[in-house]
This record gives structure tokens, sequence and C-alpha cells, in this order.
């Protein structure tokens, strides 16, 4: 079972480093467009991405391309002219803006392509919703390559590239997805709220934000068995993995890659280091077929 961090900026470095995580599973990179006029150019990425591999000697970094939208609005990236819409969680964001807004994407990839070649480097899209999306991106990236190639640019031509599955749309098909992806990411912070049909920042419902919702469960379950039918790992990077109630469960249920607060780390090691799969899969069965979260709950608790 493999353990690994989800990171953001260089105070994570210590607590990956002291705790051993075997890897970055989540590095967000939103930071980069925050507060500033102008998104960063290519040069700018490069360097971030380069002291993070150096900072982190040969541990795999996974880092996820920009997810800004909903409830991460940029400054450097932001469309002036954008219109004002309703319901921004459902609106342009991550992959959709960086497909629609290239030049905030281009220089990203780029340097992430470059800095392939520098250390142990994956490439993970966030809020994959249909296969068209992934086919642009990886055309986009196939581009990028051939250039570079011609350019003798160095890069790692078998750099992994990975898709979240955090709509529900891409966990139903996450089969689909699989085939076409090096490994699966489960982002379970918008997989429930996009299931839940709530706002994770809209304080009036998120009291139906429930991890333990069965239909939470089954698409989670179902991405899991996708992954395992296409021999591609699925990991999970949403607060859920870090969540010490929800770890033996989520173990019964088959996932094998926990992505975790630096400051989780610990403690969710010591959980899956002291907890029996064996026990957990009739548990975790029971789970699937329970009627609501609180029923589940229930049954998680006999086991914590
Ligand atoms: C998630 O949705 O679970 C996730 C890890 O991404 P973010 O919280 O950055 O949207
Ligand atoms: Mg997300």
């Amino acid at each position: 079972i493999d353990l690994q961090a989800n990171i953001e900026l260089p105070k994570d470095f210590d607590a990956v480093r002291a705790v051993g995580a075997s890897a970055v599973g989540l590095y967000r990179t939103e930071f980069l467009y925050m507060n500033r006029e102008q998104p960063p150019d290519e040069e700018e990425h490069l360097e971030t991405y380069r002291e993070v591999l150096h900072a982190l000697g040969n541990t795999p970094i996974t880092i996820r391309t920009l997810d800004l939208g909903a409830d991460k609005q940029p400054n450097g990236g932001r469309r002036r002219d954008g219109p004002v819409t309703a319901n921004p969680a459902l609106g342009l964001r991550a992959v959709r803006l960086c497909l629609k807004e290239q030049s905030l994407f281009l220089p990203q990839l780029r340097a992430i392509l470059r800095a392939s070649a520098l250390g142990p480097v994956r490439l993970l899209i966030p809020m994959l919703s249909n296969l068209q999306e992934l086919d642009q991106i990886l055309k986009i990236v196939e581009a990028i390559r051939a250039e570079f190639c011609a350019k003798a640019i160095a890069f790692d031509p078998k750099m992994p590239i990975g898709g979240m599955i955090e709509v529900p749309a891409a966990a139903v098909c996450a089969d689909v997805f699989a085939q076409h992806l090096d490994f699966l990411s489960i982002g379970t912070n918008d997989l429930i709220q996009y299931t839940m049909a709530i706002d994770r920042v809209n304080d009036e419902v998120n009291y139906l934000y429930d991890p333990l919702h069965p239909a939470v469960l089954r698409l989670i379950h179902r991405t899991i068995e996708a992954g395992e039918g296409a021999n591609r790992p699925v990991a999970m990077c949403g607060e859920m993995a870090g969540d010490p109630r929800y770890v033996r469960l989520l173990l019964g249920l088959g996932l094998r890659e926990f992505s975790v607060h630096p400051a989780a780390l610990l403690e969710i090691k010591r959980i899956i280091n002291s907890s029996r799969v064996d026990v957990l899969k009739p548990m975790a069965r029971q789970a699937l077929q329970s009627r609501s979260g609180a029923e589940v709950y229930a049954l998680i608790d006999q086991f914590n």
C-alpha cells in the first residue's frame, strides 16, 4: 500500500521527506497563478518544478495542471471580460479553462514536459468529464513532443499521464478513461460535490456533503475496479483519503494508493499498518449495499 502526499508550497517539502512518502500524488499548481496580473511563463513554471524535484530528490512528483475557476479564482489568469456565471462550480474551470484559454495552459504543459527530463514527473489532468477533452490534451502533448524532438529539447517520452476522476460522468465511465490514461486519481472533494449536487463552498447546503453516501462509495468502488480491470494504478487525492475515519473503508474498497495532506501522513500510515485488508473487504461490500451514509458510518465505526 502506497502512501503519497498532496503538496502545494515549499513548507510541505519537509513533511514529505520526514515521513518518507513514496511520491507526491498531487502537486497543486494554482498558487502560481494567484495574486498577480500576468500568468507565469514557461521558464517560471520550469524553475518551480525544478525546485520541487530538487527538494524531494528522486520522489515522483505528480504535477496537476491548473485547476482554476470555481472556488479557486485567479488573478494572473483572470478573464477580465469573462461572463458572470451563476454556478461557477459547474462552469469554465480546470481542463475546460485550459482548453479554452491555451495561453494559460501551454506554458505550463511545455514546462512539465521539460521537467520530465529532470526527474520522475507525472502529469495529472483535473476535471475530465468526457473523452474529447482527453483526446484534445493528448493531441497537444503530442504536438509539443514533436516540436521538442525537432529542436532537441529534452523530455521523458514515457512520462505517465493521468486523469482526475472527480466528475460523476468520469467515474461512471472510468473504464473508458483508464484505457487512455496511465493512472487515475480520485478527487473526492469534487466528486462528492458533483454527486450530491451541492456547491462545496455553500454553507447552506454543506450538511449534504457526505463522503459515505452509498452513491459516492459506489462511484469510488467502480473507479478502483476500472483501474484494476485495465491494469492502471488508482490513487485517491481528495481529503477523504487523509481522513482517519475512512481509511479502513477505502482499503476494503480496494484502494491501494492514498495521497494525503502532509500533516495527515503519519496518522494515515499508522492506520494502514494496523489494518487487515481481508477483514475489511466484507465490510466494504456491506457499505456498498447500505441505504444511507448514516448506516455506513455506524458500520465503519466498528472497525475504527
Ligand atoms: C479533489 O477534488 O478532491 C481534489 C483533490 O482537487 P481540489 O480539492 O484541488 O479541487
Ligand atoms: Mg478537484
